[in-house]
């Protein structure tokens, strides 16, 4: 990893950046709780270095989307955190699951009956966290079905609830109606379990009036330096810098064309810089004749279509020579955000991140002790 030169690329990752995000949320959801979602590698970042970096910074609850995701941080973290796992309880893996000491999310009947039988296996009670659907219609109960477990004697004495949850479909429109309908129809079925932390709020929620917040919210790509909704500035501080290299620079005279199916088509002569990085590394090929890297201030669109390795970009703007092989551009950075680069590829920042694979240089700043012991 750390030799410089061999990647076309190169990502920081700035784990005090996360760590102060984890606070700002922190701050702005008080007294509810924050735990932070760490699937899908910590979308992409590294799930190992960001856990332990949020560990630090106080985070005790971590959520993650599958039984395999948990398994591989559970050493990673302290017995007396929580982790959640969001995707359910896959049939077969209740032993796993209660031997690890991971909590999984109950969606359905099926699931709870499951829990609850190995509760009984393990002469004790189970911790879980019961999901209810109040609207995005993908995971959970129904309230009908929450309520005859919250009946269920037997339920009851083999299964702690430690969480009631539900999940925001809308959350990053602040005044679409959706997200106050499932508030009501969340804290409608909540109240079936009466004193147990209730969880509804994403990233998005967060920045929702306090009534969203309930007990615990769950945070992802705010805590990366997304932003968590889509009004007025990012209060987010930026996580991630994403650099790549000129691997070479060539003359196309006025009429040449560039890339595969010569998509672009030079109307002056023009100097074409190739980076070596593509689609293979998370850059959507939607990208191509659209967005732009940045060099020196100047912004340097991109032209033709993305490869797999490479992207070229019209370098023309700046004085010949200023922009050389070996020279580094901004893909992401002081300037072009995520959620810019994102938007000029067709998708949001959480595929970008999640996309950006596994070529790139990577550097944690500060490299975590948990991050020093990976390298050894
Ligand atoms: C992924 C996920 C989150 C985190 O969402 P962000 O918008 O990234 O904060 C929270 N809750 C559930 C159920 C999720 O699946």
């Amino acid at each position: 990893m750390g030799i410089a030169g061999i990647s076309g690329g190169r990502l920081r990752i700035d784990l005090r950046a996360i760590a102060a995000n984890y606070r700002l949320i922190a701050e702005r959801v008080a007294p509810a709780a924050v735990g932070a979602v760490v699937k899908a590698n910590a979308y992409g970042l590294g799930a190992a270095e960001v856990a332990r970096t949020l560990y630090e910074a106080g985070c005790q609850l971590f959520f993650v989307a599958h039984l395999g995701e948990a398994l591989a941080l559970r050493p990673i973290l302290p017995a007396a955190c929580r982790l959640v796992v969001l995707n359910g309880l896959p049939p077969g893996a209740e032993a796993l699951c209660a031997g690890a000491a991971i909590t999984p999310v109950l969606n359905s009947p099926d699931q709870a009956y499951r829990w609850a039988e190995a509760a009984r296996h393990s002469g004790g009670r189970l911790p879980a966290a019961l999901q209810i659907d109040s609207g995005m219609g993908r995971l959970g109960m129904a309230a009908t079905e929450l309520a005859a477990l919250a009946a269920d004697a037997q339920f009851r004495a083999a299964i702690d609830p430690v969480m009631i949850m539900s999940h925001l479909a809308c959350a990053d429109t602040p005044d679409h109606p959706a997200n106050t309908a499932q508030l009501a129809c969340f804290r409608t079925a909540a109240a079936q379990l009466p004193g147990v932390p209730r969880a509804l709020a994403n990233s998005g929620g967060a920045f929702l009036p306090a009534d969203f917040h309930a007990d615990v919210v769950r945070t992802g790509i705010a805590l990366y330096g997304g932003a968590p909704n889509q009004s007025g500035p990012n209060p987010m501080q930026p996580v991630v810098g994403l650099e790549a290299r000129v691997i070479q620079i060539r003359t196309i005279a006025a009429g040449g064309a560039v890339g595969y199916g010569h998509s672009h088509h030079c109307e002056r002569e023009s100097r074409i810089a190739t980076i070596g990085v593509g689609y293979a590394d998370g850059l959507p090929r939607s990208l191509g004749n659209r967005g732009a890297a940045w060099y020196a201030g100047e912004r340097l669109p991109i032209v033709g279509r993305v490869s797999m390795d490479s992207i070229t970009l019209d370098v023309t703007g700046l004085p010949s020579g200023r922009i050389e092989a070996g020279d580094w551009v901004e893909l992401i950075g002081p300037h072009q955000s995520l959620d810019r680069l994102a938007d000029d590829a067709g998708t949001i920042s959480y595929e970008m991140l999640t996309s950006l694979g596994a070529r790139y240089e990577r550097t944690y700043d500060p490299a975590t002790p948990c991050h020093r012991e990976q390298a050894a």
